[in-house]
Protein backbone atom coordinates (compact mmCIF):
# COMPACT_ATOMS: atom_id res chain seq x y z
CA UNK A 1 0.00 0.00 0.00
CA UNK A 2 1.51 3.81 -0.68
CA UNK A 3 1.84 5.10 2.68
CA UNK A 4 1.99 9.06 2.78
CA UNK A 5 5.31 10.73 3.23
CA UNK A 6 5.38 13.50 5.74
CA UNK A 7 7.52 15.95 3.90
CA UNK A 8 7.17 19.15 6.44
CA UNK A 9 5.63 19.46 9.17
CA UNK A 10 5.51 23.53 10.08
CA UNK A 11 3.13 25.13 12.73
CA UNK A 12 -0.21 25.22 11.37
CA UNK A 13 0.31 22.67 8.58
CA UNK A 14 1.42 18.93 7.75
CA UNK A 15 2.35 18.35 4.04
CA UNK A 16 2.73 14.95 2.77
CA UNK A 17 4.10 13.45 -0.69
CA UNK A 18 1.58 12.21 -3.41
CA UNK A 19 2.44 9.78 -6.01
CA UNK A 20 2.93 13.01 -8.22
CA UNK A 21 6.31 14.08 -7.12
CA UNK A 22 5.05 17.84 -8.64
CA UNK A 23 1.91 18.41 -5.98
CA UNK A 24 1.77 17.91 -2.44
CA UNK A 25 -1.16 17.37 0.24
CA UNK A 26 -1.25 20.09 2.38
CA UNK A 27 -3.56 19.27 6.11
CA UNK A 28 -4.31 22.16 7.97
CA UNK A 29 -4.45 21.33 11.73
CA UNK A 30 -6.05 23.07 14.34
CA UNK A 31 -2.40 24.24 15.92
CA UNK A 32 -2.21 27.93 16.90
CA UNK A 33 0.89 29.51 17.30
CA UNK A 34 1.99 33.52 17.89
CA UNK A 35 4.96 35.06 18.81
CA UNK A 36 7.54 32.99 16.71
CA UNK A 37 6.36 30.04 18.64
CA UNK A 38 6.00 32.01 22.67
CA UNK A 39 2.41 31.36 22.26
CA UNK A 40 0.87 27.91 21.30
CA UNK A 41 -2.71 27.15 21.77
CA UNK A 42 -5.25 25.01 19.96
CA UNK A 43 -8.03 26.87 17.92
CA UNK A 44 -11.12 23.92 17.82
CA UNK A 45 -11.96 24.24 13.92
CA UNK A 46 -9.31 26.45 12.57
CA UNK A 47 -7.66 23.44 10.29
CA UNK A 48 -11.09 23.03 8.52
CA UNK A 49 -12.30 26.84 8.24
CA UNK A 50 -8.88 27.92 7.18
CA UNK A 51 -8.23 25.13 4.65
CA UNK A 52 -11.68 26.10 3.15
CA UNK A 53 -10.97 30.06 3.45
CA UNK A 54 -7.66 29.50 1.61
CA UNK A 55 -9.14 27.41 -0.82
CA UNK A 56 -11.58 30.11 -1.41
CA UNK A 57 -8.70 32.98 -1.86
CA UNK A 58 -6.80 31.35 -3.97
CA UNK A 59 -9.69 30.62 -6.40
CA UNK A 60 -10.57 33.81 -6.41
CA UNK A 61 -7.60 35.29 -6.95
CA UNK A 62 -7.09 32.29 -9.88
CA UNK A 63 -9.90 33.83 -11.71
CA UNK A 64 -8.65 37.22 -11.33
CA UNK A 65 -5.28 36.63 -13.02
CA UNK A 66 -3.30 35.96 -10.09
CA UNK A 67 -0.96 33.09 -10.30
CA UNK A 68 -1.12 30.35 -7.37
CA UNK A 69 -0.19 27.17 -5.90
CA UNK A 70 -3.81 25.65 -5.24
CA UNK A 71 -5.21 22.72 -6.96
CA UNK A 72 -8.70 21.27 -5.26
CA UNK A 73 -9.79 20.71 -1.94
CA UNK A 74 -9.13 16.65 -1.00
CA UNK A 75 -11.42 17.07 2.48
CA UNK A 76 -12.53 19.15 4.97
CA UNK A 77 -8.80 19.92 6.32
CA UNK A 78 -7.21 18.79 3.18
CA UNK A 79 -5.87 20.83 -0.17
CA UNK A 80 -3.87 19.48 -2.98
CA UNK A 81 -1.03 22.00 -4.27
CA UNK A 82 1.34 21.98 -6.80
CA UNK A 83 5.10 21.49 -5.58
CA UNK A 84 7.09 24.72 -4.91
CA UNK A 85 10.11 25.83 -3.41
CA UNK A 86 9.18 28.80 -1.20
CA UNK A 87 11.35 31.81 -1.20
CA UNK A 88 12.42 32.66 2.40
CA UNK A 89 10.28 35.90 2.39
CA UNK A 90 7.53 36.76 3.74
CA UNK A 91 5.75 40.01 1.64
CA UNK A 92 3.12 41.85 4.24
CA UNK A 93 0.97 44.59 3.10
CA UNK A 94 -1.05 46.78 4.94
CA UNK A 95 -3.69 49.25 4.36
CA UNK A 96 -4.24 50.51 8.23
CA UNK A 97 -1.66 50.99 11.21
CA UNK A 98 -1.51 47.57 13.35
CA UNK A 99 0.23 45.20 14.60
CA UNK A 100 4.39 45.38 14.35
CA UNK A 101 4.12 48.23 12.23
CA UNK A 102 1.82 50.30 14.56
CA UNK A 103 4.53 49.46 17.78
CA UNK A 104 7.61 49.97 15.41
CA UNK A 105 6.79 53.81 14.04
CA UNK A 106 4.60 54.44 16.60
CA UNK A 107 1.44 54.53 14.90
CA UNK A 108 -1.98 54.46 16.41
CA UNK A 109 -3.63 50.99 15.85
CA UNK A 110 -6.29 51.78 12.95
CA UNK A 111 -4.38 54.81 10.87
CA UNK A 112 -5.56 54.55 7.83
CA UNK A 113 -3.07 54.79 4.55
CA UNK A 114 -3.11 56.64 1.58
CA UNK A 115 -2.06 54.19 -0.31
CA UNK A 116 -0.51 50.35 0.77
CA UNK A 117 2.72 49.58 2.45
CA UNK A 118 4.52 46.78 0.99
CA UNK A 119 6.99 45.30 3.20
CA UNK A 120 9.41 42.02 3.47
CA UNK A 121 10.32 39.92 6.36
CA UNK A 122 13.29 37.29 6.62
CA UNK A 123 11.76 34.29 7.17
CA UNK A 124 14.13 32.79 10.02
CA UNK A 125 12.57 31.81 12.90
CA UNK A 126 16.38 31.90 14.59
CA UNK A 127 16.28 35.39 13.63
CA UNK A 128 12.51 36.58 14.53
CA UNK A 129 12.03 37.29 11.15
CA UNK A 130 13.72 40.42 11.03
CA UNK A 131 12.29 43.44 8.63
CA UNK A 132 14.55 43.22 5.42
CA UNK A 133 14.42 45.36 2.32
CA UNK A 134 15.60 45.04 -1.92
CA UNK A 135 18.98 45.41 -1.09
CA UNK A 136 19.35 43.07 1.97
CA UNK A 137 17.44 40.09 0.42
CA UNK A 138 20.03 40.68 -3.22
CA UNK A 139 22.38 40.54 -0.36
CA UNK A 140 21.64 37.31 0.98
CA UNK A 141 20.61 35.64 -2.39
CA UNK A 142 16.87 35.51 -0.69
CA UNK A 143 15.52 36.20 -4.47
CA UNK A 144 16.39 37.64 -7.73
CA UNK A 145 15.48 41.13 -8.45
CA UNK A 146 12.70 40.24 -10.89
CA UNK A 147 11.34 38.04 -8.37
CA UNK A 148 11.21 40.94 -5.71
CA UNK A 149 9.78 43.38 -8.14
CA UNK A 150 7.13 40.41 -9.26
CA UNK A 151 6.45 39.91 -5.86
CA UNK A 152 5.49 43.62 -5.25
CA UNK A 153 3.33 43.99 -7.95
CA UNK A 154 1.41 40.37 -7.31
CA UNK A 155 1.01 41.35 -3.90
CA UNK A 156 -0.22 44.78 -4.18
CA UNK A 157 -2.75 43.32 -7.06
CA UNK A 158 -3.72 40.85 -4.60
CA UNK A 159 -4.72 43.43 -2.20
CA UNK A 160 -6.62 45.54 -4.26
CA UNK A 161 -8.90 42.51 -5.19
CA UNK A 162 -9.37 41.01 -1.74
CA UNK A 163 -9.84 44.79 -0.41
CA UNK A 164 -13.26 45.17 -2.68
CA UNK A 165 -13.90 41.48 -2.13
CA UNK A 166 -13.88 41.58 1.93
CA UNK A 167 -15.71 44.66 1.61
CA UNK A 168 -18.56 43.67 -0.01
CA UNK A 169 -18.88 41.47 3.19
CA UNK A 170 -18.54 44.12 5.14
CA UNK A 171 -14.75 43.48 6.26
CA UNK A 172 -12.03 45.54 6.19
CA UNK A 173 -8.51 44.05 4.71
CA UNK A 174 -6.16 45.61 7.41
CA UNK A 175 -2.85 43.79 6.74
CA UNK A 176 -2.01 40.21 5.53
CA UNK A 177 1.59 38.04 4.73
CA UNK A 178 2.17 36.08 1.30
CA UNK A 179 4.54 33.60 0.60
CA UNK A 180 5.84 33.01 -2.55
CA UNK A 181 7.34 29.88 -4.09
CA UNK A 182 8.98 28.89 -7.62
CA UNK A 183 7.44 25.58 -9.16
CA UNK A 184 9.52 23.12 -11.47
CA UNK A 185 9.22 25.58 -14.45
CA UNK A 186 10.39 28.26 -12.60
CA UNK A 187 7.28 30.38 -12.24
CA UNK A 188 6.64 32.49 -9.08
CA UNK A 189 3.25 31.47 -7.43
CA UNK A 190 1.64 32.77 -4.25
CA UNK A 191 1.82 29.67 -1.70
CA UNK A 192 1.15 29.04 1.73
CA UNK A 193 -2.60 30.24 2.98
CA UNK A 194 -4.87 33.14 3.02
CA UNK A 195 -6.86 33.28 5.97
CA UNK A 196 -7.51 34.70 9.18
CA UNK A 197 -4.36 33.50 10.08
CA UNK A 198 -2.20 35.09 7.81
CA UNK A 199 -4.39 38.40 7.37
CA UNK A 200 -5.99 40.91 9.92
CA UNK A 201 -10.06 41.48 9.48
CA UNK A 202 -12.03 44.02 11.09
CA UNK A 203 -15.53 44.69 10.75
CA UNK A 204 -16.45 47.54 9.30
CA UNK A 205 -19.35 49.15 11.42
CA UNK A 206 -18.12 47.60 15.03
CA UNK A 207 -14.64 47.13 14.35
CA UNK A 208 -14.50 44.02 15.66
CA UNK A 209 -11.64 41.45 15.27
CA UNK A 210 -11.95 38.70 13.38
CA UNK A 211 -8.73 36.90 12.72
CA UNK A 212 -5.50 35.42 14.64
CA UNK A 213 -5.43 38.67 16.86
CA UNK A 214 -8.06 37.07 19.09
CA UNK A 215 -5.68 34.23 19.57
CA UNK A 216 -2.53 36.10 20.21
CA UNK A 217 -4.18 39.24 22.28
CA UNK A 218 -6.61 36.30 24.62
CA UNK A 219 -9.82 38.40 23.08
CA UNK A 220 -12.02 34.84 23.12
CA UNK A 221 -14.31 33.49 20.39
CA UNK A 222 -11.41 33.02 18.30
CA UNK A 223 -13.21 29.79 16.55
CA UNK A 224 -16.05 31.93 16.10
CA UNK A 225 -14.22 34.92 14.43
CA UNK A 226 -12.79 32.10 11.64
CA UNK A 227 -16.31 31.23 11.06
CA UNK A 228 -17.96 34.43 10.92
CA UNK A 229 -15.17 34.95 8.01
CA UNK A 230 -16.22 31.61 6.35
CA UNK A 231 -20.09 32.71 6.43
CA UNK A 232 -19.85 35.95 5.00
CA UNK A 233 -17.70 34.91 2.00
CA UNK A 234 -21.24 32.80 1.89
CA UNK A 235 -20.12 29.61 0.45
CA UNK A 236 -21.62 26.18 0.35
CA UNK A 237 -19.68 23.88 1.48
CA UNK A 238 -17.36 23.11 -1.82
CA UNK A 239 -16.52 19.33 -0.90
N1 LIG B 1 1.78 37.60 9.64
C1 LIG B 1 1.77 36.25 9.41
N2 LIG B 1 2.85 35.50 9.80
C2 LIG B 1 3.92 36.03 10.44
C3 LIG B 1 3.91 37.43 10.69
C4 LIG B 1 2.84 38.18 10.29
O1 LIG B 1 0.84 35.72 8.82
O2 LIG B 1 4.87 35.29 10.76
C5 LIG B 1 0.63 38.43 9.21
C6 LIG B 1 -0.21 38.92 10.38
O3 LIG B 1 -1.28 38.04 10.63
C7 LIG B 1 -0.70 40.25 9.89
C8 LIG B 1 0.40 40.75 8.96
O4 LIG B 1 1.14 39.59 8.59
O5 LIG B 1 -1.90 40.10 9.13
C9 LIG B 1 1.31 41.76 9.61
O6 LIG B 1 1.80 41.22 10.82
P1 LIG B 1 2.72 42.11 11.79
O7 LIG B 1 4.01 42.42 11.11
O8 LIG B 1 1.92 43.26 12.26
O9 LIG B 1 3.14 41.13 12.95
P2 LIG B 1 2.37 40.65 14.26
O10 LIG B 1 1.78 41.84 14.91
O11 LIG B 1 1.38 39.67 13.74
O12 LIG B 1 3.47 40.00 15.05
Amino acid sequence: MYRPELLYEGKAKKIFRTEDPERVRVEYKDDATAYNGGKKGFITGKGELNNRISAFFFDYLGKRGIRHHFLSLLSSTEQLVKRVTILPVEVVVRNRAAGSMAKRLGLEEGLSFPRPVVEFYYKDDRLGDPLINEDHIALLELATRKQVMDMRETALKVNQQLVGLMAEKGVDLVDFKLEFGVDGRGDLLVADEISPDTCRFWDRVTGKKLDKDRFRRDLGEVEDAYREIWNRLGEDVLV
